[in-house]
């Protein structure tokens, strides 16, 4: 690892005016750089600041973003009122991670690429212009969504597909922005936030959806997805007045089927109609030699999870 200097930020004012990079649970950001993946002359370390609480404030569920991720699992309101996010978080990670990690690094992890994460690899991310090994390579786990012929590596947050489904925003040092606007597919800028600007929190609408997070991995602990889908939707008896349907695990960010959407709002839940929403969502998918097999597992997870949260016989 590379020689760094080290602080301790006393406002978000300081953090921000500080030029480094910002280090909270430091669960992703330390292995990059142990890996040299990574390297930063200046970290500065954010876990002073009063960014922890979650609570409601008005139509919104403010999660503050140095919030840990076994905090906000397992809060009473988030439970009752926000299944996908609990389901979503206790399905990350392991639970000394999720007791370490704060939700706004889980919302800007990097990659699990593995060409990404062995510095002996050509990789566009890490060094662009180096080529993308991948495409034609070990691609198992790789986009079917959103990539192109530059990067196909998948975006790894659970969280940020359940906070997709529930049209959250994040709050950052300058302004909001909705989660629908937030991630990029630029395989370098993965995000629209700018140097030095600090994700404070995250927000919720309150009472939209009824919600629920599937989530399919090669086993059944400390994996990060093969698929997963998150739904939320607005539930009159059998009507689906409005639906959101995110997936993780199969596109560089956080991906959303506003087909599959359009194929349940207005309709019955019905199996005909959830099967119509799973054809939908994989329309456009472009899969690779290893992954193919992700086409049809995004139909079944969407199958799985609208049968089980609309009680569908
Ligand atoms: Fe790098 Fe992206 Fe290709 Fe992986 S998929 S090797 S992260 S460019």
């Amino acid at each position: 690892m590379k020689d760094f200097a080290y602080t301790r930020a006393r406002s978000v004012a300081e953090a921000v005016s500080s030029q480094g990079k910002f280090v909270s649970g430091g669960t992703d950001l330390l292995n990059l750089m142990k890996d040299g993946v990574e390297s930063h002359d200046l970290i500065v370390d954010i876990n002073g600041l009063p960014l922890r609480g979650i609570a409601v404030s008005g139509p919104v569920l403010s999660i503050g973003a140095l919030a840990r991720m076994s905090d906000v699992a397992s809060h009473p309101l988030v439970r009752q009122s926000f299944p996908v996010l609990s389901e979503a978080l206790l399905d990350s990670a392991s639970p000394q991670i999720r007791n370490m990690a704060a939700v706004g690094g889980n919302l800007l992890q990097r990659t699990r690429c593995g060409y990404f994460r062995d510095i002996a690899s050509p990789c566009n991310k890490r060094v662009p212009g180096s080529g993308c090994p991948a495409l034609d390579g070990e691609n198992r786990g790789h986009a079917i969504f959103g990539g192109g012929d530059q990067c196909i590596a998948v975006h790894p947050s659970d969280l940020a597909v359940s906070l997709l489904a529930l049209d959250a925003s994040v709050r950052t040092s300058k302004r909001v922005v909705r989660l629908d606007d937030f991630y990029l597919t630029d395989p370098v800028r993965e995000t629209v936030l700018e140097p030095g600007e600090l994700i404070t929190a995250i927000e919720v609408p309150v009472g939209r959806f009824t919600s629920r997070y599937l989530k399919l991995r090669d086993r059944a602990t400390f994996e990060f997805a093969v698929v997963s889908v998150a739904a939320a939707l607005d539930l009159r008896g059998r009507r689906v007045c409005d639906a959101r349907l995110t997936f993780g695990g199969v596109a560089p960010r956080p991906w959303r089927s506003t087909a599959a959407e359009d194929a349940l709002r207005g309709k019955d839940l019905s199996a005909a109609t959830i099967a119509a929403a799973a054809s939908a969502a994989v329309r456009g998918a472009v899969p690779r030699q290893h992954n193919g097999f992700k086409v049809e597992l995004v139909q079944r997870a969407i199958k799985a999870l609208l049968t089980d949260l609309g009680s569908v016989r």
